[in-house]
């Protein structure tokens, strides 16, 4: 049976983007191929905060028992190697009933279900249609991966989505966070037109920038010219960054309204102000 290395699974309002508000199951995987240490930071330079949680690591009993970070990458321990202890092993069957025990009712309804990292589609993709085919999972409607866009699917697993969404009347998006300058991360590995572009023939996708500055909003410019040029079609978001709450009121206002000015959306950070961003939210 497949297994998925899973480092959160819990039941929350979506904060962000398409489906904010809706109730959904957050299934976080392990694993990224990023590691998204510049943001927060002046540009150029590199979060440090996670190494100081490593040091003291022996003082945590759990994933929960993580200290939040205002700078670099805020799912950090859903990725980073020194925390992976903390993210177990769950064979799609355990996952599927976990999933059965935290929504309301104990079966899919309204909800939606989020497949989140980390990066979720890296290798998990071949375990994806095990869980998705589980007999707990057949009341669920609407799904959506958010990926940093670098992955492509696999041919097996984007024939498995278009298939799912076409014969089961089922709804699938793509929530692109793709990665600019400010991250800390390349252009080059962080920007991959093509790759998006391709989620398009599978269900919805659009782009969700996570910006602070005039400069961040103008690499955004640039981005989408990128995507519309290998002609993505989907919708842009500006969300603001700021996984503290000291941090996202800064600028959320401002992010609005640079959204609002070139004709996008604006996503805000609903976990931030409501749940301030604590696991499981
Ligand atoms: S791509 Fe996302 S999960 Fe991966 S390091 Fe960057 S912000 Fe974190």
């Amino acid at each position: 049976m497949s297994k998925i290395k899973i480092a959160e699974l819990f039941y929350s309002i979506q904060g962000e983007g398409r489906y904010m508000g809706v109730p959904s199951v957050f299934l976080r995987t392990f694993g990224c191929n990023f590691t998204c240490a510049g943001f927060g930071m002046p540009r150029g330079e590199l979060s440090r905060e996670t190494n100081e949680i490593a040091h003291r690591i022996h003082y945590y009993k759990s994933y929960n028992d993580l200290p939040l970070v205002s700078t670099g990458c805020d799912s950090y321990a859903s990725w980073d190697p020194r925390f992976k202890d903390f993210s177990p092993m769950l064979t799609v069957d355990a996952i599927a009933n976990r999933i059965t025990e935290i929504i309301p009712h104990n079966e899919w309804k309204e909800e939606h279900l989020v497949i989140t990292g980390g990066e979720p589609l890296l290798g998990w993709q071949r375990a994806y249609p095990d869980l998705l085919d589980h007999p707990k999972m057949a009341g669920l409607k609407e799904i959506t991966f958010e990926t940093n866009g670098t992955q492509q699917l696999t041919p097996e697993f984007k024939k498995y989505l278009q298939e799912w969404a076409r014969w089961k009347n089922r709804e699938i998006t793509f929530s692109v966070s793709a990665k600019l300058p400010c991250s800390g991360e390349a252009w080059d590995d962080a920007i991959k037109p093509e790759i998006v572009r391709e989620y398009e023939e599978v269900g919805t996708a659009y782009l969700k920038f996570v910006v602070a500055t005039e400069q961040d909003i103008a690499d955004a410019e640039c981005a989408v010219g990128a995507y519309r040029s290998a002609g993505f079609t989907g919708h842009v978001y500006l969300m603001p960054v700021g996984g503290v709450e000291s941090v996202y009121i800064l600028n959320n206002k401002n992010v609005a309204i640079a959204a609002m000015n070139r004709g996008w959306r604006y996503s805000d950070r609903l976990q931030v102000p409501l749940f301030k961003n604590e696991w499981g939210t």
